[in-house]
């Protein structure tokens, strides 16, 4: 007959839930779970990994940069050391899903540093906090306070904090000391309900917390980074590109970024999260579509604004680049290339194609008449040249014979196209 401990197997630590409110994208970050965990077995933090958790890794102490400056990568991230602590909560737990709090659903689709990818300090939103505690729920940190492409709570539309309101220190970004939710410093709450500056979340971070909430949809058996492929293949074909270096011109991307994404060479061929984020919002595509759902596209090209680079809100930029095209092409005076305007303007000339066809044919239409212009003023010139020389000649009693004619103005001759001369001659010396 089975026991209870066969019926219900029992786990080393303590079964604890992650949690996970429902809204795809506010559950719990591994780094919470193990301060929470830890709490669940009556100590803090900090001797949690120093005594039990390091050594089960056979990782002997834990330094305090644990919990200043790489804890976020070592928790929540997908490098090694956030696989072996991942692997053993697993393991320990029961909870087979913990994987799932950090990043490592994204292991195949990033870039293997993981650069860029967590804020240097914790982030949090002190009205979330302040409203679980008021609601008598658990006090928790989800997986997207730490991610740096996400700057302000999706909830309350307000910028997360990083000091503490009472002592104004910055806070670890795995706790220490004390449960989630107060300062290690001075021990106080971290929430409050103060007023704070309200900003609406930028198409960035939507599609930040787009990308987040997909985390289902990653399957074992997943390259993302091959999936990712195909996703911009398809976008290529709507934008009617031929190759990633035209994506790249099209949309102002820096150079090779987007080929590299292409390329099988072992080094530097994932996209960091916010090169990848900047890509979506320039081609207006979710990354879940661009991944998991690729007959969902429906492309656009954009300037994409680049990290780094002085910020247009796309619709300004277009609007200014418009305003400079047309005035360039309105008070042409000289023959000017779509290419020269494109460096002028700091845009590709496919940009300026694609999305201004028809400056960009009064551009081509005027460059016409100019050449035109300058053919005909150009032939007028010659003709009054080989006419003054004739009648100079024939006033010194010489017949200006073509051969004599080509003599006198065989300096000029380099000027002339292929028997433009002769052509000239004869009509010349046909009215005199
Ligand atoms: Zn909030
Ligand atoms: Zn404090």
């Amino acid at each position: 007959m089975m026991n209870a401990f066969e019926v219900q197997p029992r786990s080393i630590l303590f079964g604890l839930q992650p949690i996970d409110n429902g809204d795809d994208y506010m559950f719990e970050s591994a780094g919470s779970y193990i301060v929470r965990l830890s709490y669940a077995h009556q100590v803090a933090p900090h001797h949690f990994i120093r005594n039990f958790l390091n050594p089960a890794l056979g990782q002997c102490g834990v330094s305090n940069d644990l919990f200043i400056s790489y804890g976020f990568s070592a928790m929540n991230g997908y490098r090694a050391k956030a696989e072996g602590y991942l692997n053993a909560l697993a393991v320990f737990t029961g909870q087979q899903n913990i994987k799932l709090l950090s990043m490592s659903p994204w292991v195949t689709l990033l870039d293997s540093m993981g650069k860029g990818l967590f804020h240097s300090s914790k982030r949090w939103c002190p009205k979330c906090l302040f409203e679980w505690r008021s609601a008598g729920e658990t006090l928790y940190e989800p997986l997207i306070w730490s991610l740096k492409s996400l700057e302000c709570c999706p909830l309350h539309q307000c910028e997360y904090e990083e000091h503490c309101n009472h002592c104004g220190k910055e806070q670890y970004m795995v706790q220490r000391v004390l449960p989630v939710g107060y300062c290690p410093e001075c021990g106080s709450f971290l929430g409050h309900a103060f007023k704070m500056k309200a900003r609406i979340l930028t198409q960035k971070e939507l599609y930040l917390l787009n990308l987040v909430a997909s985390r289902n949809n990653v399957k074992e058996f997943h390259n993302l980074h091959y999936l990712l492929r195909e996703g911009i293949r398809v976008v290529m074909a709507q934008l009617c590109v031929s190759s990633t270096k035209k994506l790249e011109n099209l949309l102002s991307f820096s150079q090779a970024t987007i080929s590299q994404w292409f390329s099988d060479s072992k080094r530097g061929t994932r996209p960091t999260l916010s090169t990848l984020l900047n890509f979506c919002v320039a081609v207006n595509v979710s990354p879940a579509d661009l991944l998991f759902n690729h007959s969902s596209i429906k492309a656009e090209a954009n300037v994409a604004n680049l990290d780094g680079r002085r910020t247009f809100v796309n619709a300004d930029k277009k609007d200014w680049v418009e305003n400079r095209f047309r005035a360039i092409v309105e008070n042409q005076k000289e023959i000017i290339s779509v290419n020269q305007v494109a460096d002028e303007l700091k845009v590709g000339d496919s940009y300026l194609r694609y999305h201004f066809p028809d400056i960009s044919a009064m551009l081509v239409s005027k460059n016409n008449q100019l050449r035109a212009q300058k053919k005909k003023a150009n032939i007028k010139r010659k003709t009054q040249l080989i006419e003054n020389t004739c009648r100079t000649l024939l006033r010194n009693g010489v017949f200006p014979s073509h051969n004599y004619v080509r003599g006198v103005l065989q300096d000029e001759l380099n000027s002339f196209g292929f028997g433009e001369f002769t052509t000239i001659w004869n009509e010349v010396i046909k009215r005199l």
